[in-house]
C-alpha cells in the first residue's frame, strides 16, 4: 500500500496488551493505567483475520509490543501462528525482557528471530526507580539467554535520559565491544505521561554519540543491520556489535515512515502521535467482510499524514505508550 505522500507501508506493529508487569516512569503514571476489560482487548483469532487481511494488502512484516506482550496468556501459540502466516516475511518481538529468561526457547520455536529488549540502566536501584519495582536480574538473564539461544538480532533500546542514566551511555556503549549486541538510544517522545519528563529530560541522540566518541573513539556508519525502523547504526573500531541512534524527535524520521499500528483494543492508528484510529474490532464483530476489512486498511493509510506535527494536530487525547502500544 502507498499513502498520499508516496509512501510505502508494509509494516504492522501490534499491541497485543495494554498490561505491564512494570510501571516505567515515561511511559505509566505512578497510579499506573486501568487495563481495558478482557472484553474489551482484540482477541488472538481477530489478530490473526487482520494479519491475513494486512498481508493481503502487502503488509509483510509485524512486530508485537504493548503493554508487556509476554505478560498475555497464549501469546506464544499466538506469534506461531502469526509467524505461519502464508507471506508473513518477519514476526519481531520487543519486551521488557522481565519474563524473557523462561520464554526465550518457545519464541525461538515459535518463529520470532529479532528481538528487541528495553533496557534504559544498568544499575539495579536505578532500574527499580525507573520501572517502579523491576528486577534488573530478571532482564540480565533474559539479555544473556536471548544471546545464548541465538535470536539474531538481539537489540538493546535504551530511553536516553538526562540526569537519570546519562553516566551510563558509555558503559552501554561498551557492552558491543565484545558481545553481539545492538544497543540502540532512543529519544524520549512527549506522548501521554512523559510529556513533562520530555521538557526536563530529553537530550538528543546527537548528544550521546558525542559523548560516545569522545570516551571511546569514532563510530562508522554499518550498513546491513537488520531491521523495520529508522534507526542509523554505528561501530566502534574493533567492535563485535554496533551502535544504533534513533532520533524521532531532533531528526524525525517521518519521510520514512512504513508503518501502521493495531492497538490492543483492536483499533488500526495512522500514526503514534494521531488519535484518529479505526476500529477493527468493532468491525469484526458485526461481521466485515475481508473487502470491507481491506477498505478500512486503505482508509487508515490515507488517514497518514505527511509528518507527526500534522497528526498530533489531530490530537492525541493523553494515551500513553502503553495504551497505544510502543
Ligand atoms: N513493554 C515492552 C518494552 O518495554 O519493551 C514493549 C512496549 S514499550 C511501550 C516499547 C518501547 O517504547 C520501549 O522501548 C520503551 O522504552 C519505549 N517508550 C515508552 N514510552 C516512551 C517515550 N515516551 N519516549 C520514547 N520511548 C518510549
Ligand atoms: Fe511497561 Fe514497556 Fe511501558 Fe515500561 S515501557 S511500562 S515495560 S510497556
Amino acid at each position: 500500500m502507498e499513502d498520499l505522500y508516496g509512501r510505502k507501508i508494509d509494516y504492522l506493529r501490534i499491541s497485543v496488551t495494554d498490561r505491564c508487569n512494570l510501571r516505567c516512569i515515561y511511559c505509566m503514571p505512578p497510579e499506573g493505567i486501568k487495563p481495558k476489560a478482557h472484553d474489551d482487548i482484540i482477541r488472538f483469532e481477530d489478530i490473526l483475520l487482520v494479519a491475513e487481511v494486512a498481508l493481503e494488502m502487502g503488509i509483510k512484516r509485524f512486530r508485537l509490543t504493548g503493554g508487556e506482550p509476554l505478560v498475555r496468556k497464549g501469546v506464544i501459540p499466538f506469534i506461531g501462528a502469526l509467524s505461519r502466516l502464508p507471506g508473513a516475511e518477519d514476526v519481531s518481538l520487543t519486551t521488557n525482557g522481565i519474563l524473557l529468561s523462561q520464554t526465550a526457547a518457545r519464541l525461538k520455536e515459535s518463529g520470532i528471530r529479532r528481538i528487541n529488549i528495553s533496557l534504559d540502566t544498568m544499575n539495579p536501584k536505578t532500574y527499580r526507580e525507573l520501572t517502579r519495582g523491576g528486577d534488573l536480574r530478571a532482564v540480565w538473564e533474559g539479555i544473556e539467554k536471548a544471546l545464548e539461544i541465538g535470536f539474531d538480532p538481539v537489540k538493546i533500546n535504551i530511553v536516553a535520559l538526562r540526569g537519570i542514566n546519562d553516566k551510563e551511555w558509555v558503559d552501554f556503549a561498551r557492552l558491543t565491544l565484545d558481545k553481539p549486541l545492538h544497543v540502540r538510544f532512543i529519544e524520549l517522545m512527549p506522548i501521554g505521561s512523559s510529556r513533562q519528563m520530555a521538557e526536563e529530560n530529553f537530550v538528543s541522540c546527537w548528544e550521546v554519540k558525542e559523548v560516545i566518541e569522545r570516551e571511546l573513539g569514532e563510530l562508522t556508519p554499518v550498513i546491513g543491520v537488520n531491521g523495520n525502523g529508522p534507526a542509523e547504526y554505528q561501530r566502534l573500531q574493533g567492535a563485535v556489535g554496533t551502535i544504533g541512534f534513533i532520533h524521532a524527535i531532533s531528526e524525525h524520521f517521518c519521510d520514512s515512515c512504513n508503518r501502521l499500528r493495531l492497538t490492543a483494543d483492536g483499533k488500526l492508528r495512522p500514526c503514534l502521535f494521531d488519535r484518529r484510529e479505526i476500529d477493527l474490532k468493532k468491525a469484526i464483530q458485526e461481521g466485515a467482510s475481508r473487502k470491507e476489512l481491506q477498505l478500512l486498511f486503505r482508509k487508515a493509510v490515507q488517514l497518514k499524514s505527511a509528518n507527526y506535527r500534522e497528526a498530533e494536530r489531530a490530537g492525541n487525547e493523553g494515551r500513553t505508550m502503553v495504551q497505544i502500544g510502543g
